[in-house]
C-alpha cells in the first residue's frame, strides 16, 4: 500500500490561522504589534527567495516585518553594531540573522550577540541549553515544525525508535532533543555512522537533515516507517529532498513531500515564535 503523504502545507495553514487569531488578542490585550527582523547579508539567491517568503508571511499573520539588507562586505563590527540596534529597538520583538554568512563572519559570534528573548531561530545558547534541560523557550523553527506536523497528523512518539540522519546544531540536535522530551528513544547518524541503513531500518520514526538528494533509499527504510524529509536540494531546475520519494512511496507508512512538506512548518513556526518572543517581553517588562 502506498504511504500516506504528510501535507506540510496544510497543516502549516493551519497553524499560521492560529497564531494570526492569537496575535489579533495579543494586540487588542496590550497595544503592541509583534514586530521581526529579518537580517539579509549579501546576495545568495536561496537566502532572498527564503527571507520574502518569511516576508510575506509575517505580513498576513499581521506581525510588522522589517528586512535590513547589509552588502556582503559587511565587517563582523558593523554586523554585531546592527545587532545591537535591533536588541534595543523596543518595535522589534524577535530577530533573525539569515544563514549562511559570509565566510568572514563568525556566525556563532553574531547569534550569540542576539538577546535570547528575541532569538527566534532558537539557536542562541540559552535557548539551546533551555532545550536541553527539557524546557522549551523559543526552539529551532524546523525541528518545532516537524513536532507539529507528527502531533497535528496523530502520530505518537511516546516509546517509538526515531533515527535522525544529520547532528546540524538547527535540525539535528534540536530535533534529537524534542524527540527525547515525547518519549521517542533517539539515536543520530551523520556521515561517520559505520552501517547506515542497518540503523536506519530500525526507525519508526525516520527524519532526514542531510542535504544530499535522493541520499534514503527504499533499502533504509522499515516497512510502515514515517519518513520526514527535512532537505532541500537544488538539482537543475528541481528541489529534491534528501529521500528518494517514490522508493519511500512504496514502503513507508507517512511520507513528507519536498516541496509542500516541512519547508512551510518552518515558516509557520517562525511566526509562532515571534509571538512567543513578544509575550516573553511583555512578561518580562
Ligand atoms: P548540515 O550541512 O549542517 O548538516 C548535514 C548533516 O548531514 C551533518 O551532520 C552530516 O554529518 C550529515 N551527513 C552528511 N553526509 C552524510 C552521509 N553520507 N551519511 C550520513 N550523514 C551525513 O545541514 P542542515 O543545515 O542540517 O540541513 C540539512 C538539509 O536540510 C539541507 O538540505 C538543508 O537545505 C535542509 N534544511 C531545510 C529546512 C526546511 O525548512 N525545510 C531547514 C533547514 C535545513
Amino acid at each position: 500500500m502506498a504511504a500516506i503523504v504528510l501535507d506540510g502545507k496544510r497543516i502549516a495553514d493551519q497553524i499560521h490561522e492560529k497564531t494570526r487569531a492569537d496575535i489579533e488578542v495579543f494586540r487588542t490585550d496590550f497595544g503592541v504589534t509583534p514586530g521581526l527582523a529579518v537580517v539579509i547579508v549579501g546576495e545568495n539567491p536561496a537566502s532572498r527567495v527564503y527571507v520574502t517568503r518569511k516576508h510575506k508571511a509575517c505580513k498576513s499573520a499581521g506581525i510588522l516585518s522589517k528586512v535590513v539588507e547589509l552588502p556582503e562586505t559587511v565587517t563582523e563590527d558593523d554586523l554585531l553594531r546592527q545587532v545591537d540596534q535591533l536588541n534595543d529597538d523596543r518595535h522589534i520583538h524577535g530577530i533573525l540573522v539569515q544563514l549562511p554568512l559570509p565566510k568572514h563572519i563568525n556566525s556563532n559570534l553574531i547569534l550569540e550577540r542576539i538577546c535570547p528573548v528575541k532569538d527566534v531561530d532558537g539557536f542562541h545558547p540559552t535557548n539551546m541549553g533551555n532545550l536541553v534541560l527539557g524546557k522549551e523557550i523559543l526552539v529551532p523553527c524546523t525541528p518545532y515544525g516537524i513536532i507539529q506536523m507528527l502531533e497535528m497528523s496523530g502520530i505518537g512518539t511516546d516509546g517509538k525508535r526515531a533515527v535522525i540522519i544529520g547532528r546540524s546544531n538547527i535540525v539535528g540536535k534540536p530535533m534529537a532533543l524534542l524527540l527525547l522530551a515525547r518519549n521517542a528513544t533517539v539515536t543520530i547518524c551523520h556521515s561517520r555512522t559505520r552501517n547506515l541503513p542497518e540503523v536506519t531500518r530500525e526507525a519508526d520514526i525516520l527524519i532526514a537533515a542531510i542535504g544530499q538528494p535522493k541520499f534514503v533509499r527504499r533499502d533504509m527504510i522499515r516497512p510502515g516507517a514515517v519518513v520526514i524529509d527535512v532537505g532541500i536540494n537544488r538539482v537543475g531546475t528541481e528541489l529534491v529532498g534528501d529521500v528518494d520519494f517514490d522508493e519511500a512511496m512504496a514502503i513507508a507508512g507517512y511520507i513528507s513531500p519536498v516541496p509542500g512538506g516541512v519547508g512551510p512548518l518552518t515558516i509557520a513556526m517562525l511566526l509562532h515564535n515571534t509571538l512567543r518572543a513578544a509575550r516573553l517581553q511583555k512578561a518580562g517588562s
